[in-house]
C-alpha cells in the first residue's frame, strides 16, 4: 500500500527539514506547501494554536490532502511574551535572523532587566479532510545569551540555551535538539494521538 501523503504547511525550509525528520517514525510521504505552489495564508490569529490551524486548514482545503502546520516562536518573559506570534516578522521580509536576534538583545538592554528567561513554544495543527483539526502544543524553557553562538538549527536557535544545557540550540546537533525541543514535545503528543487512532479499540 502507498504511504498517505501529508502536506507540511510551511514555506520555511528549516521547519520543513525538522518536521520531516520528526515525522520519520510515521509512514507518511511528506511534501511541502512551497513544492505544491500553495500561497502562504495571512497569520491573523492571536495565538500559536490559532495560526497553526489557519495554515493547516488552508493547505488541506487547497489540496484535499492531510495537512500539518507548525506555528511556533520565541516567548521572552521580560518582553511581555514578545516576539511571540510575531517571531518570524521580527526578521523582516528578508528573514534576517541576525537582525531579529539583535532586536531581542536591544529590547532586553533597554528594559534594564536581568531576567533573560525565555521559552520556545510550538503548536502543531493536523487537519484531516472530513475529520476537522486537532492542535498539539509543546514548550521548552531556557535562557537567552548574547552574542549568538553556533550555526546549527535556524531562527533564534543561536541565542537560546535550554534548561539543564550549556550550549545553545545553534551549537548542538539536530539529533539532540529533537530530544528536547518544543517541536519534539508537540510531535510526541501528535504521534501518540495518531497511534491511539490507528489502534482498534
Ligand atoms: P512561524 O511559525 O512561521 O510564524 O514562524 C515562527 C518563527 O519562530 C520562525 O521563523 C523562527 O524564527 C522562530 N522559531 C520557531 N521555532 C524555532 C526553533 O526551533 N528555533 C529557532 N527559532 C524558531
Amino acid at each position: 500500500m502507498n504511504a498517505p501523503i501529508i502536506v507540511i504547511a510551511t514555506h520555511n525550509p528549516g521547519k520543513l527539514r525538522e518536521i520531516g525528520e520528526l515525522l520519520e517514525p510515521l509512514s507518511f510521504s511528506v511534501t511541502g506547501a512551497a513544492e505544491l505552489g500553495l500561497p502562504e495564508p495571512e497569520e491573523t490569529g492571536s495565538s500559536f494554536a490559532e495560526n497553526a490551524a489557519i495554515k493547516s486548514e488552508a493547505a488541506a482545503t487547497a489540496t484535499g490532502l492531510i495537512a500539518l502546520a507548525d506555528d511556533s516562536g520565541l516567548v521572552v518573559q521580560a518582553l511581555d511574551g514578545a516576539p511571540g506570534v510575531h517571531s518570524a516578522r521580527w526578521a523582516g521580509p528578508e528573514r534576517d535572523f541576525c537582525r531579529a536576534m539583535k532586536r531581542v538583545e536591544r529590547e532586553l538592554k533597554q528594559s534594564r532587566t536581568t531576567d533573560y528567561s525565555a521559552k520556545f513554544v510550538c503548536a502543531l495543527a493536523l487537519t484531516r479532510p472530513g475529520k476537522g483539526t486537532k492542535v498539539f502544543e509543546g514548550e521548552v524553557s531556557g535562557t537567552l545569551i548574547f552574542p549568538p553562538r553556533g550555526t546549527e538549527g535556524f531562527g533564534y536557535d543561536p541565542i537560546f540555551i535550554a534548561e539543564g544545557m550549556t550550549q545553545t540550540f545553534g551549537e548542538i546537533q539536530p539529533r539532540r535538539k529533537h530530544e528536547i525541543s518544543h517541536r519534539a514535545r508537540a510531535f510526541a503528543k501528535l504521534i501518540g494521538f495518531l497511534e491511539r487512532e490507528s489502534t482498534p479499540a
